[in-house]
């Protein structure tokens, strides 16, 4: 019966998973016996498989369409579930056509995998289950009191009441302003006036914390979250919950952007500056950035918060006489709550340091420093060291003929790991033994260089007998559990010295922090990437954000910068936490360089068997597209990415440019498949895969 179609039958565009290069770019059409809304959800046969799909709003009809004959018959209807409301697919069609993805991926990709998973029979045993979940909810806990507003925090207040069209407010707020108790009250206006609301953090690590927070003041309200670090089944039922409206806070990264909410009425981006809203594979788009979108399409206010706001934000929310666009409103909140004053920052100059030992490859730390956190130590105050970099020394070397210990596979060295004494390639992953001699000439002397943050704390074990250290890293808390239970130690004052990779300067709440200590911060200063500058200073001034949060011992807390170049304008903006000065710097460099936000890029990227195959295509993609390039878009020449060749795998790119956005979106939509056409020809020659970057992190 399934494969002939009913006697009437209306024909319904469909939005399922194909992959980016099959050039399927709209929905496919079927039959349906009734016409269904669009939103719906339904399972369709393609090919051999039935799949999951979404009724969409635009008719497949056109020359090309086949006739109705032709088409199957959809195999069954999701009817149970609310169809996804209209600003739902606008987003996802958004997001498809800005980051230049197919329709059909970008739609399934933000719905939760168990969806699916599931047949119109299982679908019905699964909501009547979370009808009865809901219906259970007890609603007598106590809720949290609310502190009596801050002058600034009343003010910007004040500004996200007034009518008018909701802008995005960017709230620029020093770490310990109180932003997230701003948050907490434009959420429960929102709540009252019977509206969800949506608050994003950059990293699932960050969530408990805020959920604690959100769950204690509105403890009579129904709280989900939604990130990747829950089992399918409980995403579905948050999801759910969301998109039924039985949920009133949604909390969760970068993905909960895309949740539909029939009530939507505030959307919060808290750290919004941070990288880890940008998805950095496959549909590679900034969840910061659809927020603000998403906001405008619904209505609703955005609150964009953050110490150190992304350079676009900042921009945007420059007044125009300021030479910014005014998109957005600023609401500034300089102070921090009560007497904790933002810790004194004290530039150490390296070069006056002692020389380390010869024969000691690990970089000084100042005697000063160590002298500094002793005192910490005596007084039984906690001291926090930063080092971006894990691992024991990024690279092993001999001292006879030179051999490092490079990855075969890519090219980079590969890293040192005493605690199990390997060699491990960050970048694939390959992993060794540590070879007894040199592999090259036999040399028993293979030393580490540099240093990582196993060899900090173990300088430090050294440098402060008696001292008890921690160390948080992503080797540390790889085990489920581990971050957790290394975080009660720091807050049960069981650790004097923690050492940490930039994990622990995000957000966690350290109370008996006096000194802060960033010991080689000046890799940043002079790295390729653009925007180095911009992120090293928001992780200094987070990190410095950790210490002197209790008012108690706030008086006398340090933020320590070891470096080479104490006289670099990024320290100096730094001594007296002047981001709006830094902010001005970086402006005027982005602007002569031609750099966002004074011009959008895209990154067309390449990956082949040889460095000429995957150049070889970029250039011919320039060659092609150069017609539809004009004026206003300008095509760079085709280069190695920073790290070339990664588990053999030889990568290339090549930067495109507009100071206009939108000239930039035209030539993207008109190349898309001009390349798709191209790639089909350059499988045969080497190439293995190719994708567009819109707005990239890093060129
Ligand atoms: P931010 O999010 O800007 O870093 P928080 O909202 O976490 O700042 O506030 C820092 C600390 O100050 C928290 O412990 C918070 O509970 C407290 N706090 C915030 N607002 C007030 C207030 N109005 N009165 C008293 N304490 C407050
Ligand atoms: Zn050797
Ligand atoms: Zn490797």
């Amino acid at each position: 019966a399934a494969a002939s179609a009913p006697a009437r039958s209306w024909r319904v565009p469909v939005v399922v998973e194909t992959p980016q290069h099959s050039g399927l770019t709209s929905p496919l059409d079927y039959l349906a016996p009734t016409a269904l809304p669009p939103g719906t959800l339904v399972r369709v046969p393609l090919g051999r498989r039935t799949v999951l799909g979404v009724v969409w709003d635009t008719p497949a009809a056109g020359p090309d369409a086949l006739p109705d004959v032709q088409l199957k018959p959809v195999a069954e209807v999701l009817d149970g579930l609310p169809p996804l409301p209209a600003e739902w697919r606008q987003l996802v069609g958004f997001a498809a056509g800005y980051y230049q993805r197919a329709l059909g991926e970008m739609a399934l990709m933000v719905l939760p995998p168990e969806l699916r998973q599931l047949d119109a029979t299982q679908w019905g045993r699964r909501e009547k289950r979370l009808h009865k979940a809901v219906a259970r909810h007890d609603d007598s806990v106590a809720t949290a009191e609310r502190p009596p507003l801050t002058p600034q925090q009343a003010d910007a207040l004040d500004a996200l009441a007034e009518p008018g069209s909701p802008k995005p407010f960017l709230l620029w707020g020093s770490t310990g302003s109180g932003k997230t108790e701003v948050y907490l009250r434009q959420a429960e206006r929102a709540l009252e006036a019977g509206q969800q609301v949506l608050m994003m953090v950059p990293e699932i690590n960050l969530t408990p914390q805020l959920e604690a927070r959100v769950a204690a003041r509105f403890a009579d309200r129904r709280i989900v979250s939604l990130h990747s670090g829950l089992t399918p089944a409980q995403r579905l039922r948050n999801w759910l919950m969301a998109h039924y409206g039985h949920a009133d806070l949604v909390l969760g990264t970068r993905l909960a952007v895309f949740t539909p909410l029939p009530r939507l009425g505030l959307i919060v981006v808290d750290e919004e500056h941070d990288p880890s809203y940008k998805q950095q594979d496959g549909a590679r788009y900034s969840a910061r950035d659809l927020a603000v979108y998403r906001g405008h399409l619904h209505k609703v206010p955005v609150i964009l918060g953050s110490a150190t706001p992304s350079l676009e934000s900042w921009f945007n929310a420059l007044p125009l006489a300021e030479g910014g666009t005014g998109r957005y409103r600023r609401l500034a909140m300089p102070a921090r709550v009560g007497d904790g004053n933002m810790p004194t920052v004290r530039v150490l100059d390296l070069s006056r340091a002692p020389k380390p030992a010869r024969g000691d490859s690990a970089p000084p730390l100042a005697r000063e420093l160590l002298s500094a956190i002793t005192e910490r130590v005596e007084r039984g105050e906690q001291s926090l060291v930063l080092l971006n970099r894990r691992g024991y020394a990024p690279v092993l070397q001999c001292g006879d003929c030179g051999w490092k210990s490079g990855c075969p596979h890519c090219s980079a060295w590969r890293v040192f790991h005493k605690v199990d004494r390997t060699l491990r390639c960050h970048h694939c992953g390959f992993t060794e033994r540590v070879p007894r001699a040199c592999p090259d000439c036999g040399n028993q002397d293979i030393a580490p260089v540099g240093r990582g943050t196993e060899r900090l704390e173990e300088q430090l074990a050294e440098a402060l007998p008696g001292a008890r250290l921690g160390r948080i890293d992503a080797d540390v808390t790889k085990h489920k559990g581990a971050l957790e239970a290394q975080l009660a130690s720091v807050h049960a004052g069981e650790v004097d010295v923690l050492v940490g990779t930039q994990m622990v300067a995000k957000g966690h709440d350290f109370r008996r922090i006096t000194l802060v200590a960033a010991v080689n911060p000046d890799a940043a200063l002079f790295a390729s990437d653009f925007r180095a500058a911009e992120r090293q200073f928001a992780l200094l001034l987070q990190a410095a954000g950790r210490a002197g949060r209790d008012a108690g011992v706030a008086g006398h807390s340090e933020m320590w910068v070891q470096t080479w170049h104490p006289m670099h304008p990024l320290y100096q903006a730094l001594r007296c936490y002047d981001y709006a000065d830094f902010a001005r710097q970086q402006l005027k460099e982005r602007e002569m360089a031609g750099l966002p936000p004074y011009a959008s890029l895209a990154m067309l990227r390449a990956e082949g068997r040889t460095q000429e195959a995957a150049q070889a295509f970029l250039l011919e993609a320039a060659r092609l597209v150069q017609d539809h390039a004009g004026e206003a878009v300008r095509l760079y020449p085709p280069v190695p990415t920073p790290v070339q060749r990664v588990a053999n795998v030889e990568r290339a790119q090549m930067m495109i440019e507009s100071p206009q956005r939108l000239a930039l979106q035209r030539f993207l939509a008109a190349a898309q498949s001009v390349w798709l056409a191209q790639a089909q020809q350059h499988r045969r020659s080497g190439l293995i895969r190719w994708a567009v970057d819109v707005d990239p992190l890093a060129i």
